[in-house]
């Protein structure tokens, strides 16, 4: 595994209920999956001698978060499969590439310009000219790096605001659901899917998720239809989430890729079948998929931020009193507001319940 966060951490869980070992390479010694691994290598993502002694010493490489330098897990495929690829990799990095190859699936996008160079102002302005989001190219996640735009006329100042860094303009998007899909694809090339999640943000950081979503039979195929799209047209082995907005006629466009398990597909731990963990763990080791199915009337998740510290350790028995909750802690020794430290996760008979159960979980946390 490259990267010692969270999505890291229930891999390597999910990686050891089967019987394998599991080694990490992490910048953090202490990190969430290296607490979880059988052997940890401390060492920066673009360490590109201590990538390729890292892969030499395992049987297959995968990657827990989009950030680790593409060159470095090309780097790491001279030594191990690499699943997902570093190629897959270059384009979730980078949110142009990742948009145009989208687009040239023939899979739905919003309007988007690119914002490279002074000369693409105008261009840009001229192409977006109401509102929009200007969103950095590269390396920015949970709403970091982007700036939203009343009209083309602030332009100009945010794309200064954002270091000038090649950027992507995107029409802002009149949605009314935001939901997600979650594929894996196995080495054989077969395709599980999960119905659609619904998530809900706040502060452009992903705060509570339910499933099924709350969408018809027919958008429940389209979105489908996308990711499978998607997982065949790149060639994704491996796991990948989809999140797509949902507009008022029940159509769909693609938001962005993520090429590995996603905060949205957290519940399936509880409520699906196999796991996208399992299914990470699954395709990595070159293993038939999984049944994606939901086990539940319903499932809900809410994000636990390090907000939720500002008192003191929170009281979790006071969570766990709610039926149907589950408790994942990630080992995060620093709760910085906006820092996702955990996750709370109910089923119910049906998705209303476990909404509530979820909510009345997290509110007990900081009523307590
Ligand atoms: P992102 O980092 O691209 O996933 O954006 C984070 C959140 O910002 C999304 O989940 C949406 O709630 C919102 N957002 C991003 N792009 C757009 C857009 N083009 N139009 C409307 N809302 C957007």
């Amino acid at each position: 595994m490259l990267g010692g966060g969270q999505l890291g951490r229930m891999f390597a869980l999910e990686a050891r209920r089967l019987g394998y070992r599991v080694a990490v390479l992490t910048t953090e010694a202490d990190s969430p999956a290296a607490q979880t691994a059988d052997a940890v290598t401390v060492a920066a993502y673009d360490d590109r001698h201590a990538v390729e002694g890292f892969s030499r010493g395992v049987a297959a490489v995968t990657l827990e978060f989009e950030n680790v330098p593409a060159a470095m897990a090309e780097a790491a495929a001279s030594a191990a499969p690499v699943r997902p690829s570093g190629r897959l990799l270059e384009v979730a990095q980078n949110r142009l590439l990742e948009k145009r190859a989208v687009a040239e699936l023939g899979l739905p996008v919003g309007t988007f310009h690119p914002v490279v160079a002074e000369a693409d102002l105008a261009s840009a302005a001229a192409a977006i000219p109401g509102g929009a989001i200007l969103k950095t190219a590269e390396s920015g996640y949970d709403g970091k790096g982007q700036r939203r735009l009343a009209g083309s006329d602030e332009l100009a100042d945010a794309w200064r605001e954002l270091g000038k860094v090649p950027c992507i303009l995107e029409a802002l998007v009149p949605f009314t659901r935001e939901i997600s899909v979650i594929g894996a694809r196995g080495v054989d090339g077969d395709v599980a899917l999960y119905e659609p999640f619904e998530n809900h943000h706040e502060n452009q950081i992903l705060d509570l998720t339910s499933w099924p979503a709350g969408v018809g039979a027919e958008t429940r195929d389209a979105a489908h239809a996308i990711a499978r799209g998607v997982l065949e047209g790149l060639d994704v082995v491996g796991v990948l989430c989809v999140e797509l907005f949902v507009l008022e006629d029940g159509s769909l466009l693609v938001n962005e890729l993520a090429p590995r398990p996603h905060n949205s597909g957290h519940l399936t731990i509880e409520a699906a079948t196999a796991s996208q963990f399992e299914q990470q763990v699954r395709a990595v080791a070159g293993l038939p998929l999984g049944a994606p199915e939901r086990r539940v009337g319903g499932a809900a998740m809410a994000n636990l931020l390090g907000d939720l510290w500002s008192g003191g350790e929170p009281d979790w028995a006071s969570a766990l009193r709610v039926p149907g909750v589950s408790l994942h802690l990630y080992g995060k020794a620093d709760a910085r507001p906006g820092r996702k430290m955990g996750h709370l996760t109910a089923t119910g008979s049906d998705v209303e319940e476990a909404r509530r159960r979820v909510l009345a979980a997290r509110a007990a946390l900081s009523d307590s």
